[in-house]
């Protein structure tokens, strides 16, 4: 008997599945090479060291920076807080007691944001257009010299929307702040040459680039201008006295390897992922009505698509179709959250039109097959949803 097929995985903003080759990188740190890369005294630590060197010259190069700018951290969550907590931590010029950050931001930037807050300092969220993006002329007028840090992400993870980092970069350097970027749905995924850009620090996580769960780096400026940052783990005087720990070597290779084959099939694969994301849009456009797909109007990831199918509560159809496909209603983290989703009504859509959306993430693993199979099982079970609501029918 043939094994019951598993949903098709549509959900790869809340991670991806690891690559085997990565996996094979991986192994030989949990066994021969298990040593500890800060207790080098001996071949196993010495192998281990060097292990973590070469994939910080690998995660370096895969983001255009120098391997002393970059921190390994657990994932973006924490390279997030450190960048956040860390830099208004060091900043020693006190009348500069303002942060900037979005409306659409991951909880892992809104969280500490707040934290400041409540600690005395002043905190600025900058609305978005309908469109998703920040609005460049309202960023400028908060900018001043009282400005410490602005956090705007590269790539929102529920709808795609790419903010033009390097356009609030040039904003902040003018203004002497230090500019801090999410950059956990597209490091790897885009081109990024931090060396070239105004960008002071920029957080990444190795599981939305088919690497392992539970690593993540933050690049932290080295020069032209020098970003200063206080530690929040301090203990065994890792990462340059940024981040105390014993090194997940066996992460942090994974986390390089997963990178590396990112960046060695980055434009193919953008293209392939882009065409299959617009086959499941233009297939669900030309079926049911009443559909609205959020960020069209901004450049986007070309593996997004954010859909609003009105009159259909997102949950219902992710309930009817749980054999089928594996998607998500917003944010992983606040998938159990039965708040709409915050990057929606930001956007302005309504409760109602956020509760009746659903995030699509595909991935290097994604196949035609599989889209015209998700494409052919949401239409249905929209319209069945449909069928059974009075409101569709006296629209
Ligand atoms: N920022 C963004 C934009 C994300 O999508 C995520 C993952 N949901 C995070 C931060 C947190 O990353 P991690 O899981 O590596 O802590």
């Amino acid at each position: 008997m043939k094994p019951p097929r598993r949903p098709i995985y549509l959900d790869s903003h809340a991670t991806t599945p690891m690559d085997p080759r990565v996996l094979e990188a991986m192994l030989p740190c949990f066994t021969e090479h298990f040593g500890n890369a800060s207790s080098d005294s001996h071949p196993y630590g010495e192998d281990a060291a060097e292990a973590v060197e070469r994939a910080r010259e690998t995660v370096a190069g895969a983001l255009g920076a120098q391997p002393r700018e970059i921190v390994f951290t657990s994932g973006a969550t924490e390279a997030n807080a450190l960048a956040i907590l860390g830099a208004t931590a060091a900043q020693r010029d006190k009348s500069r007691r303002k942060v900037i950050t979005a409306a659409t931001e991951h909880k892992a930037v809104l969280d500490p944001v707040r934290r400041l807050e409540r600690e005395g300092w002043d905190v600025v969220i900058l609305p978005v257009g309908a469109d998703g993006l920040l609005d460049l002329d309202a960023l400028a007028k908060e900018l001043d010299e009282r400005t410490a840090l602005v956090s705007v992400m590269h790539g929102n993870n529920e709808t795609g929307v790419l903010q033009d980092i390097a356009a609030i970069g040039a904003l902040c350097e003018a203004a002497g702040a230090v500019f801090h970027t999410d950059a956990t749905q597209t490091a790897g995924k885009l081109p990024l040459d931090l060396g070239a850009m105004p960008v002071g620090l920029l957080s990444c996580s190795a599981h939305k680039v088919y690497g392992p769960k539970g690593v993540g780096a933050l690049y932290v400026r080295k020069s032209r201008p020098r970003v200063r940052l206080e530690p929040l783990v301090t203990g065994g005087g890792q990462e340059r006295g940024l981040r105390g720990g014993t090194l997940n070597t066996p992460g942090i290779v994974g986390f390089a390897k997963a990178l590396e084959l990112a960046v060695r099939g980055r434009e193919a694969e953008r293209v392939r992922v882009a065409a299959l994301r617009d086959q499941l849009r233009d297939r669900l456009f030309a079926e049911l009505d009443e559909l609205r797909e959020n960020g069209a109007g901004a450049p986007r990831m070309a593996h997004s698509l954010s859909v609003t199918f009105r009159y259909v509560d997102a949950t219902a159809l992710m309930n009817h179709l749980r054999e089928v496909i594996a998607v998500s209603s917003g944010s992983a983290c606040s998938s159990r959250d039965p708040e709409p989703s915050h990057v929606l009504l930001a956007m302005g859509l309504t409760a109602e039109e956020a509760r009746s959306t659903l995030r699509f993430g595909l991935s290097r693993f994604t196949t035609d097959d599989d889209v015209e199979t998700a494409a052919g099982a949401l239409i249905a079970a929209a319209r069945e949803l449909r069928a059974h609501s009075p409101l569709y029918s006296m629209r």
